[in-house]
């Protein structure tokens, strides 16, 4: 059984009772509360008066057969609910709910700054047949857009290249990152972004997972490749510093959580994704 069933329509809430579970969202932060140990996503009657505005939700899903539905929280933490970064809740809650929650996030995201037809400036209806806003009057169906982006971990012999990026916190090292630009295969960005960044040629590209990364609306798709050609080095403009390092000599890691920690931690450990 799929742990979550996403909810097929654009629906508002309702249709909520007490026993709905609650996915409050406040920036990159979703809100959660503790049960025997564990970190888990309150009801609808655990949530404060005015926390929620429960005309701006929508239904998410069923979340192993509970409904879940989605909010902005501008609430106040107390000592039972509190705020998680999204990112942190990825390494401690199941993926069924992850997937629950990537849904909420992306979707109150989109419709809020979906509200008009961008072709006739009309404003907008839910569609009744499939997650979408309709224009009343020309008829537009906006969907909500996701930003691919792959993200890849070079080999060279028993070797990883880690970057600084310019937007990392200090001293962050991760994997080599970008978006899918228009009219490229993944295939054609991967080796782009890595040439533009990096000066490298890479071969033996492999397909590794992908993470939906709603900070505001990513998909990233990881892959694997082996160093081909080229001498490192960096445009300048996104990297700060790059270098390969081996598993026993790191430099600062990106969070648990996200798919590039979890490809660089492969590497360093099982390596499942490398040959
Ligand atoms: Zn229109």
């Amino acid at each position: 059984m799929r742990d979550f069933i996403p909810t097929p329509i654009l629906k508002n809430t309702d249709k909520c009772t007490p026993e709905t579970k609650v996915i409050a969202i406040s920036g990159k932060k979703v809100l959660v509360t503790q049960q025997n140990g564990r970190i888990t996503l309150p009801r609808l009657s655990d949530m404060p008066a005015g926390s929620i505005d429960t005309a701006s939700g929508l239904a998410i899903g069923k979340l192993r057969d509970e409904e879940c539905a989605g909010f902005i929280f501008t609430g106040k933490e107390d000592e039972r609910l509190f705020l998680l970064e999204m990112r942190s809740a990825f390494t401690m809650i199941p993926p069924g709910s992850c997937y629950a929650l990537c849904r909420a996030k992306s979707l109150l995201e989109w419709k809020k700054r979906r509200n008009f037809c961008g072709a006739c400036g009309a404003a907008l209806v839910p569609s009744e047949n499939d997650i979408a806003m309709k224009c009343p009057v020309c008829k537009e169906p906006f969907y909500p857009q996701l930003a691919p982006a792959v993200i890849v971990a070079i080999t060279k012999d028993d070797k990883i290249l880690l970057a600084h990026n310019f937007r990392f916190q200090e001293r962050v090292h991760s994997l080599i990152a970008g978006f899918v630009e228009a009219g490229e295969s993944i295939e054609q960005a991967v080796a782009r972004e890595i040439y533009e960044e990096t000066h490298l040629n890479v071969c033996d590209l492999r397909y590794v997972s992908s993470q939906s990364w709603p900070f505001p609306n990513s998909l990233m798709l990881g892959f694997t490749a082996k160093y081909h050609s080229g001498t490192l080095e960096l445009d300048g403009t996104e990297l700060e510093c790059a270098d390969w390092y081996t598993p026993d000599n790191l430099p600062q890691l990106p969070e648990k959580g996200s798919i590039a920690r979890m490809i660089i931690d492969d590497f360093c450990s099982e390596k499942r994704f490398f040959d």
